[in-house]
């Protein structure tokens, strides 16, 4: 050993444990060899040590909008470019993606979850953490595993069959851990099947060690960590956030006890070493919390927006050609409805990202149409008070948003936040080991009210706080006029020096008796109308599932009277999970728009005007009634238990097996252009066990303009002994052709795409017999079917390789050799 090297035989139980539990919110020590790592949440963007207000990050659009696009390549850049904006944050570790299951559409963390199906969830999972590994940040793939609803979110039991456990919630595990090597996954706060999965030896050491070999790092999710000796030998590798509560001293003394081998902490140890090498943590220490958002990094979240935007309806409207895309001569343009002007950018909970910029719709219409867009809200959407907005705030540099500054109880500021609106979460102390207190947390922006009128503040808070206007100290009604700014100062305090000090200011201002006539009114008066609708993140947040698919407030009827006033009206949905869109035929044209992140609005520009097609299809399906979704016997839960009634019938399975109609099926969504795309051509009618099968695919854009196409293949078992859906995704590609450009999709299908999971004999079993092959623009608008032949049965351990790694770089070169302009293939 040269001098400096500590040997790892040398460390009594206090240091050997010391890395196994972060030091605070986002920090893990060093200890020997392990390196101080640090991790940032993702998935989104990357946030950095503040949960709000530290240096902005790109928010990019939601993981739903990103599992609209269907594009693997486009996937892969945008996790290229969050590792950059990891590494501003001087973290090695992006606490993303999510790669749960939209499961029902109320769950609060849909949007967060990049589709209902597990095939395409995998395959953009792992063109996400390939992306993001290849700028040396490891990937955290979570919430390991069947992590399905907010609801009893930490007590909560899931119990899904054993098919369902492999075939449906595991199966995007699978693919980022093994075939995209992922670097760390995160142990989720329920249970499964009664047991934490923070000490799930079978998912932890039996599947993810024994069974698929892979040698990346366990983190509890934030406090999902309830035990000492349970979780440590049941393969959990880091407890977090630190200081420790469950490891620590606690696990030191569980060693000492004899009751954790020496063995399994050295081996913990020795996962984090590696997870140290492959981010560069050895040779790069966590770095200060510094500013993401380079220009390419905001090019691509722009670019994913639009091409995650889904255009579920396009018809003539009076001129008898379809109502998009709008000409960029149009005259006058109406943005009416709630979400046009506000900054409806992101889902809520700790995927939230402080924004570097925020472009509203009606931002990216005014930098197309200046003067000629007239905004009008209609009516609210929100759920209780509004949240106020970097829109209507100004700090005292005159950028939108709110200056805070954290004092200790003499009084010193002590950290100041830049956050965008008035909700601060002060964690804790930036000068740790000073002797402190309490704190002050003082949040003070400018304010120009819209509207002269009672104005009604909500100030929420973990302690106590106050709200001063102009220096005065309020109450909750405030008369403000019009025009006339005034300076909004919150003060909370908090005499505890460890408080995670939470504070939260929110208004309603007065609403005009004619705001919804005003609103039909300048849509009536306009060339066209954009209502933009949909629902925020106090609806759609983690910590909370929904209870209804109802658009709120006067949402619906503002949508109807429009379209009556309006021929050209286009409804635009700002949502990352379904809604009642029983309204959709009032309308010509629908753009499902996600939370499309900051560049949202300048992306929705872009595809109203047709500079870019609307490229996403939809990840999950949007049913008619709530009552037609899946797990909807389960919704809420039982108390305790998540039941699975569907079994492996998740998402659009569900509603082809029981024959369901859909208000949109799975995969839909239309193009500016028209395309063919032919049926599956396979290179055999009969196949040997363990063959993997070419199918291509002619592609050809008949229409007169450049545009994108998802080739779909889904595959149906004619006669299982189980009971399988009528088809299942198996491949996709995302093709880009100029018009009257045609090519040829090539897609394989590996012998696990025609397996199912053999709970007997636990095992992938594909039956001898026909398979009927598919290829559709969406599960409902499929070609002639063609059938292939497995001569016999095929099994394979759950050890066996899932199948050949992705290469997307020599998918990009055979796909330019066949002339197409680019294609983001779902598989190889
Ligand atoms: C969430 C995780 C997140 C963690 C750290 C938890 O509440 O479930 O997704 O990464 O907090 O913020």
């Amino acid at each position: 050993m040269g001098d400096g090297v500590v040997a790892e035989t040398d460390l009594d139980a206090a240091e050997l444990v010391r890395p196994l539990a972060g030091s605070d919110w986002w920090n893990v020590p060093a200890s020997g060899s392990v390196p101080a790592l640090k991790v940032t949440d993702g998935p989104s963007g990357a946030r950095g040590e503040r949960f709000a207000g530290g240096p902005p990050s790109v928010c990019f659009p939601c993981s739903a909008a990103l599992g609209a696009t269907w594009d693997v390549e486009l996937v892969e850049r945008v996790g290229h470019a969050l590792a950059e904006e990891t590494s501003a944050k001087g973290a090695h570790v992006l606490l993303a993606p999510t790669v749960n299951l939209q499961r029902s559409p109320l769950g609060g963390r849909h949007f967060e979850c990049l589709s209902e199906d597990p095939v395409l969830s995998a395959h953009l999972a792992v063109a996400y953490v390939t992306g993001l590994q290849a700028g040396g940040v490891a990937a955290c793939v979570k919430h390991l595993v069947a992590n399905d609803t907010e609801h009893d979110r930490f007590e909560i039991s899931s119990e899904p069959d054993e098919r369902t456990l492999r075939e449906v919630s595991l199966l995007p595990f699978e693919h980022a851990l093994r075939r995209a090597g992922a670097w760390s996954t995160m142990a989720a706060y329920n249970r499964l099947h009664g047991v934490r999965c923070t000490e799930h030896e079978q998912v932890l050491t039996t599947i993810l060690r024994d069974e698929w070999g892979w040698d990346g790092v366990v983190i509890s999710d934030w406090f999902a960590n309830r035990s000492t000796v349970p979780s440590a030998v049941a393969g959990l590798d880091l407890e977090m956030p630190g200081p420790a509560l469950h490891w620590g001293a606690a696990l030191a003394a569980a060693i000492e006890a004899g009751d954790v081998e020496v063995a399994t902490i050295e081996a913990k140890r020795e996962r984090l070493t590696l997870l140290g090498r492959r981010t560069g943590a050895d040779r790069q220490p966590p770095g200060a919390d510094g500013p993401g958002g380079g220009a390419a990094a905001i090019a691509v979240a722009r670019e994913a927006a639009a091409a995650g935007m889904v255009l579920l309806r396009n018809e003539p409207a009076g001129s008898g050609v379809p109502v998009l895309p709008l000409p960029a001569t149009l005259g006058r343009v109406a943005v009416l409805g709630p979400h046009g002007d506000r900054e409806v950018i992101q889902g809520g909970g700790s995927a939230r990202v402080t924004p570097t910029d925020v472009a509203t719709i009606a931002d990216g219409l005014r930098e197309r149409f200046g003067e000629a867009v007239v905004v009008e809200a209609g009516c609210g959407a929100s759920r209780g008070t509004p949240a106020l907005d970097g829109r209507q705030l100004r700090r005292s540099d005159g950028t939108a948003g709110v200056d805070v500054e954290i004092l200790d109880g003499d009084g010193v500021v002590r950290d100041h936040l830049r956050p965008r609106d008035f909700r601060v979460v002060f964690l804790d102390d930036p000068n740790p080991g000073a002797a402190i207190a309490g704190w002050t947390v003082r949040a003070t922006a400018r304010f120009e009210p819209a509207a002269t009128g009672p104005h009604r503040f909500r100030l929420k808070t973990s302690d106590e706080a106050e709200l001063f206007v102009d220096g005065e100290p309020v109450g909750e009604v405030v008369d403000l006029v019009a025009g006339r700014s005034v300076e909004l100062v919150v003060e909370a305090r908090s005499p505890n020096p460890n408080a995670r000090l939470m504070v939260e200011l929110r208004m309603a201002q007065p609403e005009a008796d004619d705001a919804f006539a005003r609103a039909v009114a300048a849509g009536a008066a306009a060339d066209a109308a954009v209502v933009v609708v949909g629902l925020d993140n106090d609806w759609e947040t983690e910590g909370r599932d929904r209870d209804h698919l109802d658009l709120p407030g006067r949402q619906v009827e503002l949508i109807r009277a429009v379209a009556a006033a309006q021929p050209n009206t286009i409804v635009a949905v700002v949502a990352g999970a379904p809604v009642d869109l029983s309204w959709a035929d009032a309308v010509p044209a629908v753009l499902w728009c996600w939370y499309p992140g900051q560049e949202g609005g300048r992306a929705v520009a872009d595809v109203l005007l047709g500079d870019r097609d609307p490229g996403g299809r939809l990840p999950c399906t949007m049913p008619r009634r709530l009552e037609h979704t899946p797990a909807f016997l389960d919704t809420p839960p039982d108390p305790g238990v998540l039941h699975y009634q569907e079994g492996v019938f998740c998402g659009h399975r569900w509603y082809d097996a029981r024959d369901i109609e859909p208000q949109f099926p799975f995969g839909h969504g239309l193009s500016y252009t028209t395309f063919a795309i032919g049926p599956p051509i396979v290179d055999r009618p009969e196949l040997a066990p363990g063959d993997a099968l070419t199918v291509l695919v002619e592609v050809a854009n008949t229409g007169s303009r450049a545009g994108t196409e998802v080739v779909q293949l889904y595959v149906g078992d004619d006669a299982a002994s189980v009971r399988r859906a009528p088809r299942e995704l198996r491949a996709f590609a995302k093709v880009a052709l100029d018009a009257g450009a045609a090519t040829q999709v090539r897609l394989t299908l590996h012998p696990r795409d025609l397996a199912f999971w053999d709970a007997r004999e636990a095992c992938w079993r594909a039956e001898a017999g026909s398979f009927t092959l598919w290829t559709g623009r969406s599960s409902r608008d499929l070609s002639a079917p063609v059938t292939v032949t497995l001569t016999s049965d095929w099994t394979a351990p759950p050890s066996a390789p899932l199948h050949e790694p992705v290469d997307l770089s020599s998918q990009k070169r055979r796909e330019r050799s066949t002339g197409s302009r680019g294609l983001g293939g779902g598989a190889t």
